[in-house]
């Protein structure tokens, strides 16, 4: 029997032969949530582009000979946000508004709340320093910094933030066009009749869900029949309409196993034993040049090799430069023993009272449970030959981060 590969060395390798796609396209901002930036963005501009003030109140020169706490001053401008005022004339206060640019000659702004309204003017009963209570320009953005990298898988805050420096139009990388294909004779879709000895097809749903997911576009290849004709064809298909196919199931080493002696056919293949629990068996290799990924069929295996082997390859293929992987470390209420691979167990978090991070293992783990991916959080990395007691710390990959 041949040695397992360890998890991390089958994602460098696959990493080490990524060619990430080129092309681009132009889109409109507001568009832009989940594709990849295509080139450093540079502000033009200061953001914000003057001084301005971050509270109502009174603009002056925090001068401390020329204004004094307790005294009364007159008021001699008004400016509201969106409007330039006049040059401060010294020894009186403009009127000024939250996001108003500071008038020629003030440095400073008594918030409305410590000054006090009087016949003759306005009153100052605390006084401020140089700076207070205002935002300087460029505060957020200089001109001519780099605002964003090439590479940044966008998030609204950042369509947000290229927004503020002027940006209304973004070139992003053309998203891959993914092709899905499920093998399987007991396999029939959901909506049609059980048959005896036939099962739904799940995978497709949740790879076409989790391609989606990643801003990227599937290429439907359907139920693909375990023949070697049915096989040949789709992976033919998915080699002229996609850049890359994912298929799930038949690469076993059972004689209805159809995959691998396809892709062989049209390409080339590797068939690693990973030592990762659920899914062993993974295929990598070629069609007619388009990479292929056989991942293992059993649902909870195609839903964790899918995460930990080909979304790390997808996102850099996809021109993405740093793939955030979201984990935290928790706490196991459980006690539990790895055998010879790593296991990525499906676990539930809670926050206890006290501030510490909880981890509940589902009851079963199998890898056909696919309650188990349903009901968690989390997959907590266990690793070959690790003994957890209960109190432990595990690291755990989180499946719903905040931000996607
Ligand atoms: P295989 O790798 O083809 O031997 O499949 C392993 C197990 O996963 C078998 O029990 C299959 O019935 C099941 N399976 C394969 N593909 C799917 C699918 N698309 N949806 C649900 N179960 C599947
Ligand atoms: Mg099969």
């Amino acid at each position: 029997m041949t040695e397992l590969l360890p998890v991390d060395e089958v994602v460098a390798r696959l990493l080490g032969a990524v060619s990430p796609v080129t092309e681009t396209i132009e889109t409109e901002l507001a568009e832009a949530a989940g594709f990849v930036l295509a080139e450093d963005v540079v502000s033009a501009i200061n953001v914000p582009p003057a001084a301005n003030s971050a509270m109502d109140g009174y603009a002056l020169l925090a001068d401390p000979q020329t204004y004094v706490e307790g005294e009364v001053y007159t008021v001699s401008d008004r400016i509201p946000a969106g409007y330039t005022g006049k040059p401060l004339k010294s020894g009186t206060l403009a009127r000024i508004f939250t996001g108003a640019p500071l008038p020629a000659g003030a440095d400073a702004v008594i918030m409305q709340e410590n000054t006090e309204q009087t016949e003759d003017g306005v009153r100052i009963l605390q006084m401020v320093v140089s700076g207070e209570n205002v935002r300087p320009a460029g505060q957020d953005i200089s001109a001519g910094s780099l605002v964003m990298a090439t590479g940044r898988r966008l998030k609204p805050q950042d369509l947000g933030l290229l927004a503020s420096a002027g940006r209304s139009r973004v070139p992003v990388f053309r998203p891959l066009r993914v092709a899905v294909m499920s093998t399987g004779d007991e396999l029939v879709e959901p909506g049609e009749q059980l048959q005896p000895g036939q099962i739904f097809n799940s995978n497709h749903f949740t790879l076409k869900g989790l391609i989606r997911q990643l801003g990227m576009e599937v290429v439907d290849l359907g139920l693909v029949q375990d023949s070697q004709a049915a096989t040949l064809a789709a992976l033919r298909q998915g080699a002229e309409r996609a850049d890359c196919i994912l298929s799930s199931g038949g690469v076993s080493v059972g004689e209805e196993d159809h995959v691998k002696s396809a892709v062989e056919k049209l390409g080339k293949l590797d068939l690693w034993r990973i030592a990762i629990k659920p899914g062993k068996p993974l295929a990598f290799g070629d069609v007619m040049g388009t990479p292929f990924f056989g991942l293992p069929g059993n649902p909870v295996s195609t839903f964790v090799t899918f995460m930990m082997i080909a979304r790390p390859w997808l996102l850099k293929t996809q021109g993405v430069a740093a793939p955030q992987d979201s984990f935290i470390w928790a706490e196991t209420d459980f006690g539990i023993s790895a055998g010879g691979r790593r296991e990525y167990l499906r676990v539930r978090l809670t926050a206890t009272d006290d501030g510490r991070n909880l981890i509940s293992l589902y009851e079963n783990q199998g890898s056909g449970v696919m309650s188990s991916v349903s009901w968690a959080d989390g997959l907590a990395e266990l690793e070959a030959g690790q003994r957890i007691s209960p109190g432990n710390l595990m690291k755990v990959f989180l499946l719903q981060p905040l931000e996607r």
